[in-house]
C-alpha cells in the first residue's frame, strides 16, 4: 500500500516523499480511507505509531479540496485539543510539513507562555488551531477564538487529559463546537470513562486500533541491570561513555532526581539537556531543540515532560528510576522503537524497586533480560554485607583485592564487549 493508492492529492504526496516517508503506517493505512470517507473516527493508538499523520493527511486533504470555496478571511475550521505543550508544538510541525504545499495555515496556543503571541497569530486569521484545554478556554473567555466554523474537531491523548485532570475543560470546550463536524478521538488506552467521553463526542464512529501497549514491549529490547541506588550514576557513566554520539533519553522520577542525573554526567563530561515541569517553557524548548539537532545526545526528563516528545532516530531508553505505575514503563520504552523501528531500553533496578519490577513484568507479560554482569555488581554485595568495599578502582585499596580484582576484570570484560558487540546488543 501507498500513500497514492490511499489517494492522497499531489501537493501532500510531494510533502510526505520530501519527509522520506514511503509507506503508510498501519494505523494511516486504516484511519486515512475513513475519514477521507467524512466519518467520525475512534483510535485506539498510541504516540509513536503514525498517528499524528494518520489525522493531519486526511484533514489536510479536505480543506484543500474545499478551499476554493472558502475565500476571505482564515476562520478556523480545525481544532485539535491535546493536553501538553510539547505535544501540541509537535502536532502544529506536523500540519506545517505535511501542508506546505497546500496553503493551509495553522497556529498553536497552550499555556505557561505570555499570550500575546498567539493572540496576534489568531488575529491574522488561521486555518488549523492547535490547542491545550486550559489556554484555549481563557483565549475563547477572552473573545480571541471562536469554534463556530470548526468542521474538523480532534480529541488527542484522551488517556492523559483524563489523568491530568483535564476532563470537564473537555466537556466545556465540545459544548462550544457546531454539532455539524468530523470529530476524532485518539486514546492510547479505553478506560470506561475514555469510552464514556468518546460516547459523548462522537456521532457512529468507524474504530480503528493498533499496537496495543505489550506489542510495543515486545518490539523494545529491553534489559536490566540490578544496581544498588548509589551506584547507579556510575552505571549510567560507565554505559554512555562509550556511545557518545547516540541519542539517548533518560527517564527520572522526579524532577530533583533529574537535575541531579545531568549533573553528575556533566562532572563526567556527558553533556546532557533537561526537561521538567519547574523548568520555563522557554528552557524546555531550548533544551528539546539542543537534542533533536544533536548538540547534545542526551536528555533527561521526568514522565510529564517527556509525554508526547517527538524525537527520531533515538537510539537508547534508560529508566535510571523505575516507574511506580506499570504502564509508564510501556510508555517510556515506547520512546525508542517508533513507526516501526526496533528500539533498545535499559532499565536499573535497586532493592526498593523490585515489587514496581514484579508489576512491568506482569503488565508486559514478559521477564526483562538480566545483565548479570557489571562493573558495580559489589554494591549487591556491599548491601548484603557489612564490609565496606570501596568501588573506586584506580585508587583500590590492597585489602580488597580478591573481590576488587574480579569486579574490575569484569567491568573491563563488559566495556571491551560493549565496543565489539553490534550496537543493539551493547547494553
Ligand atoms: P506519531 O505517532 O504521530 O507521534 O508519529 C511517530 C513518528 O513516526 C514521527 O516521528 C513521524 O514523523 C513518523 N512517521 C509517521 N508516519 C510515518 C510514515 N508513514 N513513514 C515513516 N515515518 C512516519
Amino acid at each position: 500500500m501507498t500513500f497514492k493508492q490511499l489517494g492522497i492529492i499531489s501537493p501532500i504526496l510531494k510533502a510526505l516523499e520530501a519527509e522520506g516517508y514511503t509507506h503508510p503506517t498501519p494505523i494511516q493505512e486504516q484511519a486515512i480511507p475513513i475519514l477521507l470517507g467524512g466519518k467520525d473516527l475512534l483510535g485506539c493508538a498510541q504516540t509513536g505509531t503514525g498517528k499524528t499523520a494518520a489525522f493531519a493527511i486526511p484533514i489536510l486533504q479536505q480543506l484543500f479540496l474545499a478551499r476554493e470555496q472558502n475565500s476571505g478571511r482564515r476562520k478556523i475550521k480545525v481544532l485539535v485539543v491535546t493536553p501538553t505543550r510539547e505535544l501540541a508544538i509537535q502536532i502544529a510541525d506536523s500540519f506545517t510539513t505535511y501542508g506546505r504545499f497546500t496553503g493551509i495555515t495553522n497556529t498553536v496556543v497552550f499555556g505557561g507562555v505570555k499570550q500575546g503571541a498567539q493572540t496576534n497569530a489568531l488575529r491574522a486569521g488561521v486555518d488549523v488551531l492547535i490547542a491545550t484545554p486550559g489556554r484555549l478556554l481563557d483565549l475563547i473567555g477572552q473573545g480571541y477564538i471562536s469554534l463556530k466554523d470548526v468542521e474538523y474537531s480532534v480529541l488527542d491523548e484522551a488517556d492523559r487529559m483524563l489523568d491530568m485532570g483535564f476532563i470537564n475543560d473537555i466537556r466545556k470546550i465540545i459544548a462550544k463546537l457546531p454539532e455539524k463536524r468530523q470529530s476524532l478521538f485518539f486514546s492510547a488506552t479505553m478506560p470506561p470513562e475514555i469510552v464514556r467521553l468518546s460516547r459523548e463526542i462522537l456521532g457512529n464512529p468507524e474504530k480503528v486500533s493498533v499496537t496495543p501497549e505489550q506489542t510495543t514491549a515486545e518490539k523494545v529490547e529491553q534489559t536490566l541491570y540490578y544496581v544498588s541506588k548509589k551506584s547507579k550514576p556510575k552505571l549510567l557513566v560507565h554505559l554512555l561513555n562509550p556511545i557518545a554520539n547516540d541519542s539517548v533519553l533518560i527517564f527520572s522520577r522526579t524532577k530533583y532526581g533529574a537535575d541531579k542525573i545531568a549533573k553528575f554526567l556533566g562532572k563526567a563530561s556527558i553533556k546532557a539537556e533537561v526537561i521538567h515541569g519547574n523548568k520555563s517553557q522557554g528552557a524546555r524548548q531550548r533544551a528539546l531543540g539542543n537534542f533533536k539537532s544533536g548538540k547534545s545526545n542526551v536528555l533527561v526528563a521526568t514522565d510529564i515532560a517527556a509525554r508526547g516528545i517527538d524525537i527520531e532516530e533515538l537510539s537508547l531508553v534508560v529508566n535510571f528510576d523505575l516507574p511506580n505505575i506499570p504502564e509508564t514503563y510501556v510508555h517510556r520504552i515506547g520512546r525508542t522503537g517508533r513507526a516501526g523501528l526496533s528500539g533498545v531500553a535499559i532499565s536499573f533496578c535497586d532493592t526498593e524497586e523490585r515489587p514496581f519490577l514484579r508489576d512491568i513484568q506482569k503488565l508486559i507479560e514478559q521477564k526483562i533480560e538480566v545483565i548479570e554482569e557489571h562493573p558495580f555488581l559489589v554494591d549487591e554485595i556491599e548491601a548484603t554485607t557489612t564490609t565496606k568495599v570501596s568501588t573506586n578502582f584506580k585508587h583500590h585499596k590492597p585489602e580488597n583485592k580478591g573481590v576488587l580484582e574480579k569486579v574490575t576484570r569484569q567491568g573491563n570484560n563488559n566495556r571491551h564487549a560493549g565496543r565489539h558487540r553490534n550496537f543493539s546488543r551493547r547494553y
